[in-house]
């Protein structure tokens, strides 16, 4: 039996006067996956979220959560979608049980399914022991899963979570992730966005986000595999002046600053020691290195960034 389709967009625009936040997009998610939206701040995420979540009308395109229509059926969305944004509303004065108690009365939980759903959230987000404490007083990533398992109270099919772990200490992101793993081997649909690239490799696709536009979509191990250039990692001292030279020679297609490192794609190791040498350019060190899935996305931002100064169409 084929899986069912959970997101189904064609097209999709939204524009806020000038600013194309998200610009044609097209994007099929299957139920039961684990899909991550990434890209830079302002790239269009939480637009293209708060569309799919029946909150924001599209400019123009079409869509379906499940069989429901994303124009007409925002209502029946509305009862199977959990959304879950980057400021999430928990009452800080409630404790974490009568918080719960309060989405389940907004999303009408019926009385006689809600102690077992309680029972239930409280386990799956090891909240259990602090059900008593009010939110305000609540670690940061407690207060994230918190907000998840409220976001749960009405058992979604599909969850939509706005970096959900941003400011997170590293240990409360891991048992967060950890949740959201346990919940698509539940057949449990999530679309998520995250900064952390370590998060980005944990998710079964990935979307890269830039200026409203959907730039590439592919199992995170394969992004690496994409990258066109010869990756070197660079140790010297002086690095922002360093950086601005290398970025200068011909040989140089991309540049980052990693750390207390330097990243750069060159077509040619060779090509890139003579050009420093020409130009007496002392480096400590140079090391080739495998790509990781960030050095993919910033290539192929600065690879569109570079075509549209050129006004050649960058992918
Ligand atoms: P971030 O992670 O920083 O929230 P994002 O990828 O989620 O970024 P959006 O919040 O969707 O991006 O914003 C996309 C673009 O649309 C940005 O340029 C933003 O300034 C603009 N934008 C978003 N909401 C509005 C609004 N209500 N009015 C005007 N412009 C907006």
């Amino acid at each position: 039996m084929e899986t069912p389709t959970a997101i189904n967009i064609h097209s999709l625009s939204k524009s806020y006067g000038s600013i194309h936040a998200v610009n044609d997009v097209s994007l099929t998610v299957q139920q039961g996956e684990l899909f991550g939206l990434i890209g830079p701040d302002g790239a269009g995420k939480t637009t293209l979220m708060r569309i799919l979540c029946g909150l924001l009308t599209p400019d123009s395109g079409k869509g379906a959560i499940f069989q429901f229509d994303i124009h007409t059926q925002v209502n029946a969305i509305h009862e199977i979608i959990g959304y879950m944004p980057q400021r999430f509303s928990l009452y800080p004065d409630l404790t974490v049980a009568e918080n719960l108690r309060f989405f389940a009365d907004l999303f009408q939980v019926e009385k006689k399914e809600r102690e077992q759903r309680f029972q239930r959230l409280m386990t799956f987000s090891r909240l259990g022991p602090f059900q008593s404490r009010r939110a305000q007083d609540l670690s940061g990533g407690m207060k994230q899963k918190l907000a998840l398992s409220c976001t749960l109270i009405h058992t979604p099919q599909l969850i939509i979570l706005d970096e959900p772990t941003t400011g997170v200490d590293p240990v409360s992101r891991h048992e967060f992730w950890t949740i959201l793993k346990e919940l698509r081997a539940e057949g449990v649909t999530l679309l998520v966005s995250t900064p952390y690239m370590d998060e980005a490799m944990l998710c079964d696709r990935v979307a890269f986000m830039h200026r409203g536009r959907i730039m590439a979509i592919d199992q995170p191990a394969h992004f690496a595999r994409s990258f066109s250039h010869e990756l070197l990692e660079i140790d010297c001292d002086d690095r922002y002046s360093v950086f601005s030279r290398l970025e200068a020679l011909p040989s140089v297609k991309m540049t980052q600053l990693f750390g207390d490192k330097i990243h750069i794609a060159v077509t040619s190791e060779s090509l890139f020691r003579r050009e420093i040498k020409k130009h007496e350019i002392t480096l400590h060190s140079i090391r080739r290195i495998e790509p990781g899935i960030e050095d993919v996305f910033i290539e192929l931002m600065q690879s569109k960034e570079h075509h549209e100064k050129s006004g050649r169409p960058g992918y």
